[in-house]
C-alpha cells in the first residue's frame, strides 16, 4: 500500500525547476481566485506552461472562473490527467474529488493533507514553468501543509486597498514565512473604479473600498520578515471582470486591452 511517505511530490525533489506560486489572501472574496486566474492566463500566454491547483476547500471557484461547468479529470494509468482549459491550461480543482458538486467539503486537518498530496504527487503535470495553487483565505490547514511539503514554494498575498483588512492579510504572509516559504510580495485588488465624469468629461479615480491597504501590508511584511516585500500590482475594479467571472470568460483572455487585464499581465512579467 502506497503510504504517504512513499508518495514523491514532484515539486519538491531537488532539481525540479517548476516554481510553485500559491495565491493566498486573509479573507475571502478579495479576488483570490480571479488573480490566480488571470495571472495564469498571462504567463501563458508568455509561452510558459502553467497548471492551477485549486486549494480552496470552501470557494473551489477556478472551475467557473475558467468555464469548466462539471469537467472532471480522467485517469490513465493510476495518473490523473488535469483538465485541459482556455490558454492551455491544466487544471485540477479540490472539488473534483467530491462526488458531486453540490456536496459540501468539510474535511479537517489529515484528510484534506491527503487529498493535497494526491493533488500534487498523483496528477500528472508534465512539464510545467508554473503551478499556481490558490489556498483557502486564511492562515489554516492548507497553508501549512503545502508549505511542508513544498518548502520552495513561494506566496503572493492578496489584499484590498481597505486598511482594517490587511491585518488579516499580513497574518497570511506571516504564516507563510513560519513554514520557511517566501513571500514574493502583495496584490492589492480593486484598488479604484476608473470613471468619466459627466460633467467634464475628466477621468476619475474612485477609490470605492479605501486606499493604501497593499502599501500597509507589503511594509509590514517587509519588517516583519527583514527582506524586501514590494507591492507587485494594483488592479482596478473592473465591470467587465465581474461579469467574466460569471461566465467562465477571464478578462485577460476576453479584454486584453482593458487597465485590468494589463495589470495582470505586469504582474506576470513581475514574477
Ligand atoms: P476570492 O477568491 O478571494 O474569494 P474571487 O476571485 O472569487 O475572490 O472574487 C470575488 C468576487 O469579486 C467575484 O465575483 C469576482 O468576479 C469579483 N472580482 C474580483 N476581482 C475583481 C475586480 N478587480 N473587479 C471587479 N470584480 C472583481
Amino acid at each position: 500500500r502506497g503510504g504517504q511517505a512513499q508518495r514523491v511530490i514532484p515539486f519538491a525533489q531537488p532539481g525540479n525547476l517548476t516554481r510553485v506560486l500559491a495565491i493566498a489572501s486573509g479573507k475571502g472574496g478579495v479576488g483570490k481566485s480571479s488573480v490566480t486566474v488571470n495571472l495564469a492566463l498571462a504567463l501563458a500566454a508568455q509561452g510558459r506552461s502553467v497548471g492551477i491547483l485549486d486549494a480552496d476547500i470552501y470557494g473551489h471557484s477556478i472551475p467557473d472562473l475558467l468555464g469548466l461547468g462539471d469537467a472532471r479529470p480522467t485517469v490513465v494509468d493510476d495518473m490523473i490527467m488535469p483538465v485541459p482549459a482556455v490558454g492551455g491550461l491544466r487544471v485540477i480543482s479540490i472539488g473534483m474529488l467530491k462526488p458531486s458538486r453540490d456536496q459540501v467539503v468539510a474535511w479537517r486537518g489529515p484528510i484534506l493533507d491527503r487529498a493535497l498530496t494526491q493533488l500534487l504527487a498523483d496528477v500528472y503535470w508534465g512539464d510545467l514553468d508554473y503551478l499556481l495553487l490558490d489556498l483557502p483565505p486564511g492562515t489554516g490547514d492548507v497553508a501549512m501543509s503545502l508549505g511542508q511539503k513544498i518548502p520552495t514554494s513561494e506566496v503572493i498575498v492578496v489584499t484590498t486597498p481597505q486598511t482594517a483588512a490587511s491585518e488579516v492579510a499580513e497574518r497570511a504572509g506571516t504564516m507563510a514565512h513560519i513554514m520557511e516559504q517566501r513571500v514574493l510580495g502583495v496584490v492589492e485588488n480593486m484598488s479604484w473604479l476608473e470613471t468619466t465624469c459627466p460633467h467634464c468629461s475628466e477621468t476619475h479615480r474612485l477609490e470605492l473600498f479605501g486606499s493604501g491597504g497593499g502599501t500597509v501590508v507589503a511594509e509590514a511584511l517587509t519588517d516583519r520578515l527583514v527582506y524586501e516585500v514590494p507591492l507587485l500590482a494594483q488592479i482596478p475594479f473592473d465591470e467587465t471582470l465581474l461579469a467574466g467571472g460569471d461566465t467562465g470568460r477571464p478578462i485577460v483572455q476576453t479584454h486584453p486591452e482593458h487597465p485590468a487585464a494589463q495589470a495582470m499581465v505586469a504582474l506576470a512579467g513581475e514574477v
